[in-house]
């Protein structure tokens, strides 16, 4: 939006100028690319998705910034500057900002340029180390931006997609069975008399089970399924084309395996396991509070058990 802004306020007088100088066309451009902006700035309001605002306004910036360098190159030149820092700024990958920037100058350099050798090569340059820059610059913000995701959407424990990456996939999840795409399985497992755990061995061997138990899970899935950790040691599956029953079964098998295979200095350490089904017309919170009443009923029903809400014949 600010950058928006500034565009606006500084092409406008440009606009009139060339407007009252009678020199149509370049207004036009100008009037074209007020307007690309004017467009994106309130597709930003409204909500838009940023990815596809950026390549919606940078790709007319440029093509601007080359039009007007090709019709006007005694001063034309100076918005190639302004493209290439839009782009870098921008566009949210650095490598597609720098090749679409170095198309810009390169249609730039077919320009019979009115300027003497010496400053037509100092544009050059400084064109260049502009881009260089900017390169560096876009890198920068990309691998921080990629690190900062990753750090919002992953548990540090366990290396497990966090409760922030759940509500994500289960917005998706729900979009994709709404349409009729794919049905899915939820399942919540909590740790059995964890707090015990913690308080008999301490924190740090209580720590050692949930990573171990993130293993034991993890290896057990298929490519398809994912695994959250979303609290202490709460933890969901998402299963892609689990019907009830099938479920069960897989779950039932899981929660053997943790049955077997989970120990803290040689104690056993189970978990119960809620589940439930997609259903037609069901939000995040509905659905979610048919798998944790499912699992407050294995908890009840005594723990180390799953019940799968609709199947309780099996349960
Ligand atoms: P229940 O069988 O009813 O689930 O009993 P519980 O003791 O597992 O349940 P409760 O929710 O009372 O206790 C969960 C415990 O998990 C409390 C807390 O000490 C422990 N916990 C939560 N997060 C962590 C963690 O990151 N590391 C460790 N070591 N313990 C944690
Ligand atoms: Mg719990
Ligand atoms: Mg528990």
């Amino acid at each position: 939006m600010a950058l928006g802004a500034v565009g606006i306020l500084s092409i406008t007088p440009f606009a009139v100028w060339r407007w009252l100088r009678h020199e149509y066309w370049l207004a036009g451009l100008d009037a074209g690319l007020l307007a690309v902006i004017a467009i994106a700035m309130i597709w930003a309001w409204r909500g838009g998705q940023i990815r596809h605002i950026a390549y919606f306004a940078t790709l007319p910036v440029s093509a601007f910034a080359a039009t007007i360098s090709l019709v006007s190159p005694e001063s034309g030149y100076y918005w190639i500057f302004v493209a290439i820092l839009t782009n870098a700024m921008l566009l949210p990958r650095a490598d597609i900002a720098t090749l679409l920037s170095l198309v810009v100058v390169i249609v730039t350099l077919l320009v019979d340029s009115p300027h003497s050798v010496f400053q037509h090569t100092t544009i050059v340059v400084t064109l260049v180390m502009t881009i260089l820059f900017s390169y560096v610059f876009a890198t920068r913000a990309e691998n921080q931006r990629r690190e900062l995701e990753n750090l919002a959407l992953s548990d540090p424990l366990t290396g497990l997609d966090n409760r922030r990456a759940f509500e994500n996939a289960i917005e998706q999840a729900l979009h994709e069975a709404a349409e009729g795409k794919q049905v899915f399985g939820l399942a919540l497992l909590d740790l059995d008399g964890f707090k015990e755990i913690n308080d008999a061995h301490g924190h740090e061997a209580g720590d050692a089970v949930l990573r171990e138990l993130s293993r034991l899970i993890s290896d057990y899935l298929r490519a398809s399924d994912r695994l959250f950790r979303i609290g202490g040691e709460e933890f969901v599956l998402l299963l892609p084309g689990a019907d009830v029953a099938g479920m069960h079964a897989r779950m039932e098998n899981l929660r053997a395996r943790i049955e077997s295979n989970l120990r803290c200095r040689g104690e056993t350490v189970t978990a119960s396991i809620g589940a439930s089904g997609w259903q037609q017309g069901d939000t995040a919170t509905t659905w979610l509070m048919r798998a944790d009443a499912a699992m407050y009923r294995a908890k009840g029903k005594g723990r180390n058990r799953v019940v799968v809400h609709g199947l309780s014949a099996l349960a």
